[in-house]
C-alpha cells in the first residue's frame, strides 16, 4: 500500500504542476485580452469626443451666421436712423440696435467658449491616441513576449502530459479511477495530506485511530469529512 500511496501522491503532484502551467497561460492571455480592451474603451471614448466636436462646430457655424444676419440688421438699421422723422422712432431704432449688439455680444462670447472647448476636446483626443497608439505597441511586444513563453509552457505540458500518463499507468486502476473521480470533485487535488491528525485537503480532524492506521499503511484510508484519500504527511520543521 505504501507504494501505492506513493504512486499516487506522484500523479498528483504532476497533476498539479500541469494545472499552474495552465494557469500560467490563461493568466498571460488574460492580461493581454484587458490590454485589448482598454484599447477598445479608448476608441469608444474617441469616439464620443469627436462626436462632442462635431455638435460643437455645428453650433459653432450657427452662431457665426446668425451673428452675420445680426450685423446686416444694424447696418440696416444704422442706414435707416439717417432718414428718420421722429424723435421716438429714432430712440427705438437706437435701442433696437443696442439690443442687437447686445445680444451679439453674448454670442461671441458662447463662440468664444465654444472654441475653448473645442481646443480642449482636441487635447484630450490627441491623448488618447497617443495613449492607444503606445497601448498597440506594448501589447505587440506583450504579445509576442507571452506567445514565446506559451510556446515553452506548451512544451512543458507536452512533456508533463507524458509523464503523466506513464505514471497513471503505475497506479492500480481501482484507485486511478478514484483519484480521477475525486480530483474532479475536489479541485484538483484528490489525496490529502494528514498532518498531527489534521486531514490538509479539509483541515479537519481524523479519529486517532483512523490515524494510527493511516501511520501503518496498510489500507487506502479516506477522510471521514472531505473523502479524499489520506497519506501521512510528517510534520515539516519551521526554519524560524
Ligand atoms: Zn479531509
Amino acid at each position: 500500500m505504501k507504494e501505492e500511496i506513493k504512486n499516487l501522491t506522484d500523479l498528483q503532484a504532476i497533476d498539479l504542476d500541469a494545472r499552474k502551467i495552465g494557469e500560467r497561460m490563461a493568466a498571460g492571455y488574460g492580461e493581454l485580452d484587458q490590454k485589448k480592451a482598454a484599447i477598445v474603451e479608448n476608441s469608444k471614448a474617441i469616439e464620443e469626443y469627436k462626436e462632442q466636436l462635431v455638435l460643437g462646430e455645428k453650433r459653432r457655424k450657427e452662431l457665426e451666421t446668425l451673428i452675420e444676419d445680426e450685423e446686416s440688421r444694424i447696418k440696416d438699421r444704422q442706414t435707416k436712423l439717417m432718414n428718420i422723422q421722429t424723435n421716438r422712432e429714432y430712440q427705438s431704432i437706437l435701442k433696437e440696435i443696442e439690443d442687437t449688439k447686445q445680444a451679439n455680444k453674448q454670442r461671441d462670447e458662447e463662440l468664444i467658449l465654444l472654441l475653448e472647448q473645442a481646443e480642449a476636446i482636441q487635447k484630450r483626443i490627441d491623448d488618447l491616441i497617443k495613449q492607444s497608439e503606445d497601448g498597440e505597441t506594448q501589447l505587440l511586444a506583450e504579445t509576442k513576449k507571452i506567445e514565446t513563453v506559451s510556446a515553452k509552457l506548451e512544451a512543458q505540458k507536452k512533456k508533463i502530459e507524458k509523464t503523466r500518463d506513464a505514471q497513471a499507468k503505475k497506479v492500480n486502476s481501482k484507485y486511478l479511477r478514484r483519484y480521477e473521480m475525486l480530483r474532479e470533485r475536489r479541485n484538483g487535488l484528490a489525496m490529502a495530506g494528514v498532518t498531527k491528525g489534521v486531514c490538509l485537503g479539509c483541515n479537519m480532524n481524523i479519529p486517532p485511530q483512523m490515524f494510527n492506521e493511516l501511520l501503518r499503511e496498510d489500507e487506502m484510508l479516506s477522510c471521514p469529512t472531505c473523502n479524499r484519500m489520506m497519506y501521512h504527511l510528517p510534520e515539516v520543521e519551521s526554519e524560524e
